[in-house]
């Protein structure tokens, strides 16, 4: 990349931006930058003239300011780990990266009040392994936990494995500290359980993917940490089937379910076939598995409970087979297979991702609905959907013949968001909308929707200079189709 291909900044804008955040918190050379510019999975690049890196929320602000004044876009960064183009600049040029990666400062931790004090460039795992020290737990957990920063996860409302029992991103949060968009420092980070004072601002930022103001710090809920755990595998019939063992759960083993994950045969065999050391969990193949994980606060007796419940499953004929990790060994490979499902079949051809959700109950007609219509359309198409069915939320992967991906993968996310629709789902469970899901959504909302969105965000970021093109249209369109 040429710098002389970007658009010109305002003349001075950079030069007064280093004069705040010192040698370290701007980088500007092209080689440098990339890491900031592309997406999770490289599939996908954006352009910036350089890449702001302030070290504490006055520094936020002062560049906010400068921003403001000088009216230069921002896109708001923190562990670059997002699914939907987020949090990468666009093709413009003009849009300049604002990355939260050095604001890392956990500034209180209270065990009995049960929550963490964190700046928003503080990567997921560290925070909880911060609570697991004082004996607590912070729940929010997935894939990119190593990698993401705790300001992405507040950005799309982030969701993952224990969603069912704590909730999403949103539910964990108690407070924050945001930098509004002319650069003033909106403190809201109160850690208080209970606050009935009027609107609750917090939650407008969370899940707002840095449109509407930079979280600078979050005060985080804390839980118990549970001392005991188990895990099962169970081969079922099907997405039917799966609802009925879940309400088995649900009556059984009520509050300790913490995760109740559904995957296809297909996907299980290959990720027992192409991932290196996985093995199936049952010695015959099914047609469908549940990996189901239940937890709690007392040293033992756990693993009793879910024999119970794993016995009443065979004596209802809910389960053809089932079987309970005996190791931590055992476990992880349970886990390696539903955290592989991508990775175990990229070979196989183009992985065109989905993550929707729809009323539990409906899922079965999701899944019914999407294979008809793809044997009969798409016959070349392996469709495998899998992921936190106790949350009504599926990943629909579909596998593409690479030479038809351009051709097929529009028609198969269409189709895939209309029927999501028309039962009543969203088109975004967990990863939020970013840039790619934009034009899905806003042509799927309706007109008081896009009019109240719109409002929101003219009230809070009048210059527009808060990450454009993310969630909303930069210009808000007048009427399109329904
Ligand atoms: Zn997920």
């Amino acid at each position: 990349m040429e710098r002389s291909d970007l658009a010109p900044l305002p003349a001075g804008f950079l030069e007064r931006c280093r004069a705040v955040l010192g040698p370290a918190g701007l980088v500007d050379d092209p080689q440098s930058i990339e890491p900031y510019v592309s997406d999770f999975w490289r599939q996908h690049r954006g352009r910036t003239p350089a890449v702001l890196r302030p070290a504490d929320t006055e520094q936020v602000a002062a560049v906010v300011r400068l921003a403001a004044e000088a009216g230069v876009p921002l896109v708001p960064q923190a562990g670059n780990t997002g699914l939907v183009h987020g949090g990468i600049p666009d093709a413009s040029g003009r849009q300049v990266v604002l990355s939260l990666e050095r604001m890392t400062r956990i500034r209180a931790i209270d065990p009995r009040g049960e929550h963490i004090v964190v700046e928003t460039g503080c990567v997921l795992e560290t925070v909880q392994q911060k609570a697991a020290a004082i004996g607590r737990l912070f729940p929010l957990a997935l894939g990119a936990q190593g990698s993401c920063r705790i300001g992405g996860n507040l950005g799309t409302n982030a969701g993952g494995l224990n969603v069912l029992r704590y909730g999403m991103m949103r539910d964990l949060v108690l407070g924050l500290e945001v930098v509004l968009a002319d650069g003033r420092v909106w403190d809201g980070l109160r850690a208080l359980r209970k606050d009935n004072t009027g609107y609750d601002l917090k939650q407008l930022f969370i899940g707002s993917e840095g449109t509407l103001g930079i979280v600078t710090a979050a005060a985080l809920r804390l839980f118990p940490a549970p001392r005991d755990r188990r895990t099962c595998w169970l081969g079922i019939d099907g997405p039917k089937v799966a609802l009925d063992v879940f309400e088995l759960f649900r009556a059984e083993a009520g509050e300790t379910i913490s995760s109740f994950e559904l995957l296809t045969g297909f996907g299980v065999e290959a990720a027992c076939a192409n991932l290196p050391g996985v093995r199936r969990p049952l010695p015959e193949p099914h047609p469908w598995h549940l990996l189901v994980e239940l937890s709690w606060s007392f040293e033992d007796g756990l693993a009793e409970k879910l024999d119970a419940v794993l016995e009443r499953a065979v004596e209802m004929g809910l389960v053809r087979d089932g079987t309970r990790a005996e190791s931590e060994a055992q476990r992880a490979n349970m886990w390696r297979i539903r955290e592989g499902q991508s990775e175990a079949t990229r070979h196989m051809g183009f992985i065109v991702r989905s993550d929707v959700t729809v009323p539990i109950d409906r899922i079965p007609e999701l899944v019914e609905r999407m294979a008809g219509w793809a044997s009969a359309t798409a016959p070349d198409v392996t469709l495998i959907p899998f992921g936190h069915v106790g949350d009504g939320n599926l990943h629909f992967n579909f596998i593409a013949p690479p030479e038809r991906v351009d051709a097929l993968k529009p028609m198969l996310l269409d189709r895939l968001y209309d029927e999501v629709t028309a039962l009543g789902g969203s088109i975004s469970a967990e990863h939020g909308i970013g840039r790619l899901k934009r034009d899905a959504l806003w042509r799927r909302r309706s007109a008081l929707d896009r009019e109240l969105m719109t409002r929101i965000k003219a009230t809070l970021d009048p210059r527009g200079i808060l990450n454009p093109g993310v969630i909303l249209p930069v210009e808000p369109a007048s009427e399109e189709r329904p």
